[in-house]
């Protein structure tokens, strides 16, 4: 569903992201791997439009998108939940979730969609009326996601979602994360630095260092893969 090709992409003067080419299948959950500041955030952000590609091709379902705008792309089904949540702290739970259907037929379809929310996250439900900011992390995340949710992808985009988290908050957040790839055929990508959490949930992995893919297989070929054990396993 997603073919990405030689992408590369930066900051002004600087490039970040050098030829980066992967795939992603429908249903799948694909992780994206590397340390800090190996450029996962940047890559993300070219394939939702944040940041324009210098070079190469994003295809979804056929069409090319790199180059287009983030709402366009928005519109094709790719909805990423941003590193850090972004929630609006001082509005309620509700407010927050509503603000994932910027479309008309997202709108049209917000109940059944909150519902589905509310379903996966009945926390969420409990807590529709209370401050976002009032939130503890992990039922931020949840928000966060919700609000994904809300926006009806084809391709969901989780940006550190373990980041600030206790482990099995984590391990929930993920569970739902990969229920919607199995369950609903959402596909997935998983950006993580917690690589042991990551390929547990993921089909496949792309290891990302200095703004290049450097590694790729399933996730236990990654699991096994010398470089993979020593550098990120620690074994
Ligand atoms: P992390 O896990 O810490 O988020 P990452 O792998 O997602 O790391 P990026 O956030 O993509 O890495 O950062 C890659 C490089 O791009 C870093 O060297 C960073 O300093 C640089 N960078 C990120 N955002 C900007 C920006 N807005 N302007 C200039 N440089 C940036």
């Amino acid at each position: 569903m997603l073919k990405v090709e030689k992408l590369s992409s930066g900051y002004g003067n600087v490039q970040i992201i050098w030829d980066a080419s992967f795939e992603v299948r429908d249903g799948e959950v694909v992780a994206i791997l590397g340390s800090n500041g190996a450029g996962k955030t940047t890559l993300v952000r070219t394939i939702t439009g944040m940041i324009k590609p210098r070079s190469g091709s994003v295809i979804f379902d056929g069409e090319q998108l790199a180059g287009k705008s983030s709402r366009a792309i928005l519109d094709h089904g790719i909805v990423q939940v941003p590193e850090g949540r972004q929630l609006f702290t001082e509005m309620s739970v509700y407010e927050n979730l509503e603000m994932g259907a910027y479309s008309k037929e997202t709108k049209e379809k917000l109940s059944e969609s909150l519902e589905f929310v509310y379903r996966w996250f009945p926390k969420l439900k409990e807590r529709k009326g209370q401050a976002a900011g009032t939130l503890s992390g992990g039922e931020q995340q949840m928000v966060a996601v919700g609000r994904a949710l809300i926006g009806l992808p084809k391709l969901l985009i989780l940006d550190e979602p373990s980041l600030g988290l206790a482990p099995n908050i984590v391990d929930d957040i993920l569970q739902v994360a990969h229920s919607m790839a199995k369950e609903q055929g959402i596909s997935v990508i998983l950006v993580e630095q917690d690589i042991t959490k990551a390929l547990r949930m993921a089909d496949r992995g792309y290891v990302v260092e200095n703004g290049r893919i450097t590694l790729e297989g399933t996730s236990s070929e990654l699991k096994a893969n010398e470089h993979v054990k020593k550098a990120y396993l620690g074994i």
